[in-house]
């Protein structure tokens, strides 16, 4: 039973907005297509889980993409399965080409088309995470739990080798059903009941925090190289003017009530849901304050302070 369904990443969307608004000349613009890649590629990962996934039965509680605390440090674990006796954790991974698990000094390097690369190891990684939950477990009083950790690679291009010929956690994302059903073979251990599983379940899913990004600080995006404007929803060019209560593209003479959403979506992923009257006119590219405070009224859920200082918050 799926517990935490995946949503799509809120930090990818942020990427995706400031790859759309940045100039394609920006010295940072790689990077961003970088990030933007891996985060992708990643997310393809994740996603891969879902079929394997399927297969189990109802009595293992499942979630996607937890973020959690253990005291000291958050952490994230692409997914979680908790039974009344186990609980796994899963990385998910989604890298092709020749892959070389160094379990001596911890790297995985790959052979492909590009060149050699070498990666951080997530068997490192995985066994972090382990001792995190374990961790977070304490904290919360529960009892010790044994943690399984598996690092699931589902990219259809890969052969897995390594040095180690005792790593047993690496697989691939198909094989994942019959990893759960021999964890269950081969597991001894005590039962815990039924309501204690479902308490557990039930704080794991309270505890989760939204992932903590901003990739506009970490990629050094400043707010000034940021392209202004309401996209057309006909042509995708910049920028639609407002003419008589609608957009109109002067390019292609598309017109649309309704353009300012997306626009004004990218500017909540980039500064957060907090607007004014002022940044709004800036950003879409309005000279009346009339006009503006007409889409503000629309498009928020609640402002805060009166005239001049009156600050909007979108929900996007
Ligand atoms: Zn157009």
């Amino acid at each position: 039973m799926i517990i935490k369904q995946r949503t799509f990443p809120r930090d990818i969307e942020q990427l995706q907005a400031i790859e759309r608004r940045l100039p394609e000349s920006h010295p940072q613009m790689p990077k961003v297509k970088e990030h933007l890649k891996t985060r992708l590629s990643g997310h393809k990962g994740e996603l891969a889980l879902n079929f394997p996934l399927s297969y189990l039965s109802e009595h293992y509680h499942i979630f996607h993409h937890l973020r959690l605390y253990d005291g000291t440090h958050y952490f994230q674990i692409d997914c979680l399965i908790l039974t009344d006796q186990w609980i796994l954790i899963v990385e998910a991974k989604n890298i092709g080409g020749e892959l070389f698990y160094n379990q001596r000094f911890n790297f995985l390097s790959r052979t492909w088309d590009d060149g050699p690369q070498t990666f951080s190891d997530p068997v490192l990684q995985v066994r972090r995470h382990r001792r995190q939950l374990q961790q977070w477990l304490h904290l919360k009083d529960f009892p010790d739990i044994p943690i399984y950790c598996l690092v699931a690679n589902s990219h259809p291009g890969t052969s897995i080798n390594t040095d180690d010929p005792s790593l047993d956690i690496v697989i691939r994302t198909e094989a994942l059903p019959e990893k759960v059903e021999e964890i269950d073979r081969n597991h001894t251990g005590e039962r815990l009941t039924q309501t204690l599983t479902n308490f557990i379940s039930k704080e794991i899913l309270e505890s989760d925090l939204p992932t903590d990004y901003d990739y506009m600080k970490e990629l050094s995006v400043n707010n000034s190289d940021i392209k202004k404007g309401v996209f057309c929803t006909g042509c995708q060019r910049l920028a639609m003017v407002w003419e008589y209560g609608r957009w109109k593209c002067n390019k292609c003479s598309h017109r649309d009530k309704l353009a300012h959403h997306p626009a004004l979506r990218d500017f909540c992923l980039l500064n957060g849901p907090k607007i004014t009257n002022k940044r709004v006119r800036g950003f879409l590219l309005i000279k009346s304050p009339t006009i503006a405070q007409g889409i503000l009224k629309k498009t928020c859920v609640r402002y805060e302070g009166t005239k001049k200082s009156r600050v909007y918050f979108l929900r996007y």
